[in-house]
């Protein structure tokens, strides 16, 4: 039976976890973790009966409790660590949004669990000291972002040095056909293919997103920038293609579903039934593929820029794209301010290098620093 704990699972990534694990005959979820959403954390405990259950917010504790039955209870961030010492897991997957499941991850590492992971702030913020920390432990890192895992099947049993380039597949979001100008909130929100999480939606139509899957997958397959390509392929059929040195690319193509990268990160090598539909190829239409405007999407610019001074700048390009994207959802920003805010963050910011700690405190000098910029 393998052992499985969700930090993050209340989310859209976390929720469909837990289907896909009821789908799997020899997985078990035994810890689940959220950030504040207790009345879901309740019901999900209530169903599957995990030992540990852990809320980072401490303020509903009580609430929680009556739902937790016998299961343990912690609260905060170090809640989730005592969860992971405790419980032995053999898989955790992460998908807390944001940063705050980092010191759990690290945590898992040193206890040589495989990690599933989804959040990519993880690897933007983090991503050297994990990727250190991971291949000193032989610790498995499996991509569930849907582009990272196409990359990780198209690379599965393939020398290293015939590749090429990497290119992810963009859907080029709400606005690949539009103009920018007088964007409004709902327009940003109604994603074309995907239903997410309003952050990462935003990030979509900036293509902020993509940006941060470049740096994500960066640290993920160890190439160099220059061999990591975006297109844009509004069809999301295929998630990403890995070009070879003699001319061939191979690419993963399926029904745009997240339980599917789910089920592979947790199945890997192996592939099984799944309840996504197959994909009927012959119905899935006109696929296209074309270039991304660089210059209409600064976020995308302003990532690889961030990536190529490396340290501590995907950290505050990040957390800067973080507070714009709060500020903007609160409407105190417009739609075409948050490439302005980012890269006057970035600007203003010395790259370093270091522990863990010093990469927490350039996160915080951006989110300080963006809002002396707009309040
Ligand atoms: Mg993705």
């Amino acid at each position: 039976m393998n052992k499985v704990i969700i930090l993050g699972s209340t989310g859209s990534i976390g929720c469909n976890a837990i289907e896909v694990i009821k789908g799997l005959k020899d997985h078990r979820i035994v810890g689940l973790a959220a950030y504040g959403n207790y009345r879901r954390l309740g019901a999900q405990a209530a169903q599957l009966k995990p030992l540990i259950v852990t809320l980072v917010t401490e303020k509903h504790r009580g609430a929680l409790r009556k739902d937790v039955g016998r299961a343990k209870l912690y609260c905060g961030e170090d809640g989730i660590e005592e969860m992971i010492d405790r419980l032995n897991a053999d898989t955790i997957i992460c998908a807390m949004s944001s940063s705050i499941g980092i010191r759990g991850v690290m945590r898992a590492i040193e206890k040589k669990m495989k990690i599933c992971l989804a959040t990519k702030e993880i690897l933007v913020n983090f991503g050297s000291l994990v990727m250190k920390k991971a291949r000193r432990m032989r610790a498995q890192i499996i991509p569930i972002d849907s582009e990272h895992s196409a990359i990780y099947q198209c690379l599965e049993g393939k020398n290293r040095a015939d590749v090429l380039n990497i290119i992810l597949t963009a859907s080029g979001g709400p606005f690949f056909k539009r103009s920018l100008e007088n964007v409004k909130k709902k327009d940003v929100l109604n994603h074309p293919v995907w239903k997410m999480g309003r952050k990462i939606t935003v990030d979509s139509a900036t293509m902020m997103n993509k940006g941060l899957e470049v740096i994500e997958a960066y640290h993920l397959f160890d190439f160099p920038v220059h061999m990591i390509k975006v297109v844009v392929h509004p069809q999301a059929i295929c998630h990403s293609i890995v070009q070879f040195k003699d001319g061939t690319a191979l690419a993963q193509l399926s029904t745009p579903d997240m339980r599917l990268p789910i089920q592979y990160a947790l199945t890997a090598p192996n592939r099984l039934r799944s309840a996504v539909p197959y994909l009927d190829i012959a119905r899935a239409g006109r696929l296209t593929f074309v270039q991304p405007d660089f210059r209409k999407f600064r976020c995308l610019s302003l990532a690889y820029k961030a990536l190529e001074m490396g340290r501590t700048m995907p950290a505050v390009l990040n957390t800067a794209n973080e507070e714009a994207v709060k500020l903007f959802l609160n409407d105190k920003i417009k739609f075409l301010q948050i490439p302005g805010i980012i890269e006057k963050v970035i600007s203003k910011h010395q790259p370093r290098d270091g522990n863990l700690e010093c990469y927490l405190q350039a996160t915080a000098w951006a989110k300080e620093r963006v809002r002396s910029l707009v309040c």
